[in-house]
């Protein structure tokens, strides 16, 4: 008797220990299991919330504006130029997502832009020939549709091209100045401003709103139409060669970015006439380098 008295008192003393252990296991799991609860069960979330810089941490960082940096607009930059071409309104309008992915090197500061520069009330004519580019602006209600001038001569060298196996078409002619806000805010939503502006024209800017710019590419090889390889194709050469003759040049000419403002474009022909055509073209000039703007 006396000894089972004397083992009972003694197991009754051993218990405390185990319901202190007890008791702090249970608050060893319960108290992370709350925790975690408390953010929406994510074991991360729950950690950084633990660490000393969780302030910090709190909003997840988002990646820096690329408006703000080159060289994340230029690793943004491959996944544009085609891209749009897959939205709605690439049927009409392919050209925009224009511009090669390869951005020149040598980005003027402003994308080649006067800063704060507002659009004029009447445009810039030189030498009779109507500017538009980054310099040089249109009125927004600068609105007088696709030249028929420029249009006959595109059918009379879509008509030779013809006879050469090649069937151009004009993808894209005239756009309006509010046509031109709707697909340039698209982009600088998709890539940011600074990408934006290498392949996009600001609204106002852009040659097209004159009319006389023709973006031109050949049926059923509808992959070549905005894209830099459109000038390795026999039609994209034929273009290129023979477009003068017509009174076109190419507007964009390969190693001019810095005096024209834009990246190669080897779709994207701008009417001046058939004299100033053949000028420009025998002496590898830009209108720019021809107008001394
Ligand atoms: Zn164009």
């Amino acid at each position: 008797m006396q000894s089972r008295k004397i083992r009972f008192s003694h197991n009754k003393k051993k218990k405390w220990p185990m319901i202190v252990t007890v008791l702090v296991g249970a608050i060893l799991i319960t108290v992370p299991t709350i925790w975690i609860g408390l953010h929406d069960w994510n074991l991360d979330e729950s950690l950084i919330a633990l660490s000393p810089e969780s302030s910090q941490n709190e909003p997840i960082p988002e990646p820096q504006d690329s408006s703000e940096n080159d060289s994340i607009a230029v690793e943004e930059k491959p996944v544009s130029p085609l891209e749009p071409e897959e939205t709605e309104e690439l049927e009409e309008e392919p050209d925009e997502l224009q511009e090669s992915p390869t951005p020149p090197a040598e980005v003027p500061e402003n994308n080649g832009y006067i800063p704060n520069q507002t659009l004029p009330d009447v445009p810039t004519i030189k030498n009779g020939f109507i500017i538009a580019n980054k310099k040089n602006p249109l009125p927004s209600d600068y609105n007088k549709g696709e030249d028929q001038t420029a249009r006959e001569a595109f059918d009379k060298m879509a008509a030779a091209a013809k006879v050469d196996g090649f069937e151009l078409f004009a993808f894209s002619t005239f756009r309006s100045y509010e046509r031109q806000v709707d697909l340039y805010n698209q982009y600088v939503e998709k890539d940011g401003q600074a990408a934006a502006d290498r392949y996009s024209a600001r609204p106002g800017f852009s040659e097209h709103q004159t009319g006389l710019a023709f973006d031109i590419g050949e049926v059923n090889f509808e992959q070549h139409w905005a894209s830099s390889s459109f000038g390795e194709t026999p039609a994209g050469q034929w273009v290129a060669q023979n477009a003068h003759l017509y009174g076109f040049i190419m507007r964009y000419p390969l190693g001019k970015e810095e005096i024209t403002g834009y990246m190669h474009e080897a779709w994207h022909f701008r009417y001046v006439g058939v004299v100033p055509a053949t000028d420009i073209y025998t002496n590898k000039q830009t209108l720019e380098e021809y107008l001394d703007l």
